[in-house]
């Protein structure tokens, strides 16, 4: 048993293992492996097995540089959309006393009061006027 443990081991020294891509690689997989048993369909086996095997191909990859660059663009992308909902949430929160608008200039989003009307207000982040109407 020790033998096949070091045998492991070895085989595995080295190798990229999980990182946050890795784990949803495999979510992915649970969720094409469930839709398969429920729907019975050769296209959620096929998408499941794809997708394992590169959850496998990464995890075992020895290429660290190219993982950790596939990885970082994953999690550029899941920050983009986390932030995205985030907001999503808040103005739904506020949509009684705020309105969301986007500074023309710099395109940062910006929190402001629900009062009827034009308004002439300053971006905090670049400093220059513009026009909102709420
Ligand atoms: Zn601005």
């Amino acid at each position: 048993m020790n033998k096949l443990k070091d045998t492991l081991n070895r085989f595995l020294q080295g190798r990229y293992g999980m990182d946050q891509l890795g784990q949803a690689l495999f979510v992915v997989y649970l969720a094409f492996f469930v839709l398969n048993l429920v729907t019975r369909s050769s296209i959620f086996y096929t998408l499941g097995l794809i997708v394992v095997i590169f959850f496998l191909y990464r995890c075992l990859s020895r290429n660290f540089e190219a993982r950790q660059k596939e990885n970082n663009y994953y999690m550029d992308q899941y920050n983009k959309a986390a932030r995205f909902f985030r907001l999503q949430k808040r103005k739904w929160q506020d949509r009684n006393t705020h309105v969301y608008r986007k500074c023309p200039y710099c395109h940062t989003t910006i929190r402001l009061p629900k009062v009827k009307g034009k308004h002439i207000t300053n971006c905090p982040k670049c400093h220059k006027d513009f026009e909102v109407k709420v």
